[in-house]
């Protein structure tokens, strides 16, 4: 697959936030897609990793759900990527989960400051 690197048109783009905070703590690659639900297939899931052995997992995030829905669940499924499938919500997965929120708030305080950062209080 041959991937093209996009850039944000937006100065404050949660998902690139995000993506960052989870760099800043592991290294693990993924690849990530918006998508539809256009069958029954996974109707009642915000996203879900696509795990298969040796291959980079593949986030897929359902687009109709809010900007601050589909973040979030963007940082659900990056702390899959992070502790692996087996994890699946453990205290393992959800610690991961929390240090990927907690560096997205950092982030958001040095970048934009204590007002506007990362708008989930
Ligand atoms: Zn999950």
């Amino acid at each position: 697959m041959s991937m093209v690197a996009f850039i944000s048109p937006f100065v404050n783009d949660p998902f690139a936030l995000v993506c960052q905070a989870y760099k800043n703590l592991y290294d693990k690659p993924f690849t990530a897609f918006f998508d539809q639900h256009e069958d029954d297939d996974h109707k009642e899931e915000y996203g879900f990793t696509h795990f298969v052995e040796g291959e980079i997992p593949q986030i897929v995030i359902f687009a109709e759900h809010s900007i601050n829905v589909c973040v979030e669940t963007f940082a659900h499924e990056l702390a899959h990527v992070a502790v692996g499938v087996e994890h699946e919500h453990d205290e393992i997965w959800n610690a991961a989960f929390d240090a990927i929120f907690t560096e997205y708030n950092r982030l958001g305080e040095e970048l934009y400051g204590k007002e506007e950062g990362a708008g989930d209080e």
